[in-house]
């Protein structure tokens, strides 16, 4: 087994300081996963309006959120409006090619302003993108998924938010969440101190991504807000050790059979694509849609000289 410590850096998305984890300067998405952002915790005052994205595209990806705390109002291009709450994932995805694609915009919401009455005002979420596999045609859709597998073993709280999993009572949970290649995520929170044993596929890539606390794995220390890339060769599973409270996010993918690469809301497996998809936003081209909110359209920078296309 090889693990990688894959460090933050910190960004602003919305009026939110975040970490993001993926992409990683030299470093492999893990698998289908190919971006990744830790939002908060932050605590808004009584006249913040908290996280305020304005009206965006995405291409051959699923927007994947997984929320911790606080509530976010999705509104896209396709007229789904929906407000996520803890424990709960919100799936977008854009569909793929140069016909395909979707738009978006996400805000925090309070009691006052369209989300629970009991709304905390504050935010806590782990962002994620799955990368579509190309050679596929897909229609771009949202879900919501409100009710998730979840079981607790040992002094450690499981939420599936994707794919299956084998627990060590040789359960095998699935998550509703519709999937176009084969992945898992999950959360895992430790109630008391404990050590888990995590099942591993031998034809996945997997991350670790602490939440909250400090991770022993395989004699190595992780910290918040690092991620730790596992790549299981041949071992079928991985130890790890964590004091009460600790919490993190496991997600697994195999890779897909193309190139990934990333620019601003965009993946594609070309340069091409990407071009293509910045010039189709900012001429307002309808494969994007409209989101009928009064928020700012964002304008997608061009691609920078030299952008790698491997
Ligand atoms: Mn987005």
């Amino acid at each position: 087994m090889t693990i990688q410590r894959l460090e933050a850096r910190t960004a602003d998305v919305g009026g939110i300081p975040i970490a993001r984890l993926l992409p990683n300067k030299g470093k492999q998405p893990i698998g289908a996963w190919c971006f990744l952002d830790h939002a908060g915790p932050s605590v808004f005052g009584e006249h913040d309006d908290g996280m305020q994205v304005g009206r965006h595209p995405h291409t051959n990806l699923q927007t994947f959120t997984w929320m911790l705390d606080g509530e976010v109002k999705h509104q896209d291009s396709l007229g789904n409006e929906q407000v996520i709450r803890k424990n709960q994932v919100n799936l977008m995805t854009a569909g793929t090619g140069s016909e395909q694609g979707i738009s978006h915009t996400e805000q925090s919401v309070f009691a006052d302003t369209g989300g629970s009455a009991d709304a905390e005002r504050m935010l806590h979420a782990v962002q994620l993108w799955i990368a579509l596999p190309m050679n596929q045609q897909i229609e771009r859709s949202f879900y919501h998924y409100p009710d998730l597998p979840t079981w607790t073993d040992n002094g450690v709280t499981y939420t599936l938010t994707t794919g299956s999993y084998t627990d060590s009572q040789g359960t095998t949970h699935t998550a509703p969440t519709l999937q176009y290649s084969p992945l898992v995520g999950m959360d895992v929170h430790f109630l008391q101190s404990s050590e888990v044993t995590l099942n591993l596929k031998s034809n996945f890539d997997y991350g670790i991504l602490v939440i909250a606390g400090t991770l022993h794995v395989d004699g190595m220390v992780f910290e918040q807000d690092e991620l730790a890339r596992i790549d299981a060769n041949n071992s079928d599973h991985i130890l790890i050790r964590a004091k009460a409270g600790t919490r993190f996010m496991f997600i697994g993918a195999e890779p897909l059979p193309h190139p990934v690469l990333l620019w601003w809301n965009f993946v594609d497996s070309t340069k091409a694509g990407i071009e293509q998809s910045i010039a189709d936003w900012n001429a307002h081209h309808p494969r994007f849609g409209d989101v009928d909110v009064d928020m700012k359209r964002l304008i997608a920078p061009p691609l920078p000289e030299g952008f790698k296309a491997d």
